[in-house]
């Protein structure tokens, strides 16, 4: 149990559930790219931890850089973006593979997305962690899902309440 502020969270995921998952992915992205190369682009700050676990199970060559855009404010989404900073690799004619702790009303993610078809990669898939289909606004095709879950609020693991309880091993969820 953890509590921030005057919120009280509980596990939800364990630790070695989550690796096991990552490293699913990581393979399954290994025998994907084998001949492509691709261009990790983990979205800051949320997906630092499971980009960073990701990227040590890849076992192809891959480049890795990260972006940072904000579109949450507490617990709910405001469902305003921002630009998004920090990009200096050009995405055109890249294999690029977008990678996000969380998919809610995929707002975020379908927003990096028209922004990054703009420039023309040769490819662009979709990988995150976590995935909450009832709360979903947008037509958005994920090619990597770790964990579809309910529509509650989880932290941990690089996800945040208020810009604290990343640095869990465990996700945990807001408790009723
Ligand atoms: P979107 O609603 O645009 O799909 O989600 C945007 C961002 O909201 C995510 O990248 C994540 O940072 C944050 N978010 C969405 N759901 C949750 C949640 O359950 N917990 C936390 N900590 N952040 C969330
Ligand atoms: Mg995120
Ligand atoms: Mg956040």
């Amino acid at each position: 149990m953890l509590t921030i502020k005057d919120k009280t969270f509980v596990p939800f995921i364990a630790a070695d559930t989550i690796q096991n998952r990552v490293q699913e992915l990581a393979s399954q992205i290994s025998r994907d790219y084998a001949d492509r190369q691709p261009l990790i682009i983990g979205v800051l700050n949320g997906a630092v931890v499971f980009t960073a676990d990701l990227l040590k199970c890849i076992d192809i060559p891959c480049e890795v850089t990260f972006i940072r855009v904000a579109s949450y404010a507490s617990t709910t989404s405001t469902g305003h973006l921002k630009q998004i900073l920090g990009l200096n690799e050009s995405i055109e004619g890249r294999h690029v593979l977008i990678v996000e702790d969380i998919v809610d009303t995929g707002l975020t993610m379908a927003d990096i997305c028209e922004q990054f078809q703009a420039a023309n990669p040769a490819s662009m898939a979709l990988v995150t962690l976590l995935y909450k289909p009832s709360a979903l606004q947008k037509d958005l095709h994920l090619d990597y899902v770790g964990f579809e879950i309910e529509n509650r609020f989880v932290l941990g693991y690089g996800l945040d309440y208020d810009g604290l309880g990343r640095n869990t091993k465990d996700i945990l969820v807001l408790a009723d």
